[in-house]
């Protein structure tokens, strides 16, 4: 729900110089390797570019019945896999951009040449969005412990005023997106984001995220979007999410 800000120019400066430099033999190979593969057209394909499926952490079936197993295993090995073979397919003559890191793409959106820009931003974002996606969940309900549920005391005031503050984002944020928890200047702070735009693109490190594309919840909870979010409190995995406060900058 907040508007985008430009992200820093030393970022962006960083972020070439950074990217250029780093580009070697190794990864202009790697790309005529992937320029020479066919374009992935099935979700099973291997991935050839910069970017593959993570493997979840857990099984299909662990974040039942919260999630169910068939909305898991579509969300992962077609939603996810969709997402790396644009994202990899966009840059596959983008040498200097292969040799970066999703989020470094998804930092420097700016200086990304205008004809695979939107690509990175959707299909980077997506596959960025969702590697995280899948860390901040688990089987077994857990609660945010130490420096962390004091932040979000210090924040909202306490847990289940964070948890209202967090799926009035969730639910009310129209058609796609995500609710993140972002630290943003040394503050948590509540955010959404529309498709797969990323509170890295905009400045914010987020350390939890909540899928709200219909993907994400469809075959279980049909259009009813507030019962989703309501069971994703039974899956987060806040070791994970400590974890993510804990490496974001103070
Ligand atoms: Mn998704």
């Amino acid at each position: 729900m907040h508007s985008s800000s430009p992200i820093s120019r030393r970022d962006v400066i960083k972020g070439l110089g950074a990217g250029v430099a780093l580009v070697g033999l190794g990864a202009l190979g790697s790309t005529a390797q992937a320029a020479a593969a066919p374009v992935a057209a099935s979700a099973a394909a291997p991935a050839s570019g910069p970017f593959s499926l993570p493997k979840l952490p857990y099984a299909y079936d662990a974040l039942e019945p919260h999630l169910d197993a068939r909305t898991m295993e579509i969300h992962h090995s077609r939603h996810h896999q969709a997402y790396i073979n644009n994202a990899n397919a966009a840059l596959r003559d983008q040498a200097a951009l292969s040799a970066l890191t999703g989020i470094q793409l998804l930092q420097r959106l700016p200086s990304v040449p205008d004809a695979v820009r939107a690509a990175v931003r959707n299909n980077v974002g997506g596959h960025v969005n969702h590697s995280f996606f899948w860390e901040i969940m688990g089987p077994g309900a857990t609660v945010p412990t130490g420096a962390l549920a004091a932040a979000i005391d210090k924040a909202f005031g306490s847990f289940e005023e964070f948890k209202t503050r967090f799926a009035a984002a969730a639910t009310g944020r129209f058609g796609s997106g995500w609710a993140w928890l972002n630290v943003r200047g040394g503050a948590l702070v509540i955010e959404s984001t529309a498709n797969q735009d990323s509170p890295w693109s905009d400045g914010a490190v987020p350390v939890l995220g909540l899928d709200v594309w219909e993907h994400a919840y469809y075959l279980k909870y049909q259009n009813v979007r507030p019962d989703y979010v309501k069971a994703f409190w039974n899956v987060v995995n806040w070791r994970k999410v400590e974890a993510n406060f804990t490496a974001a900058p103070v």
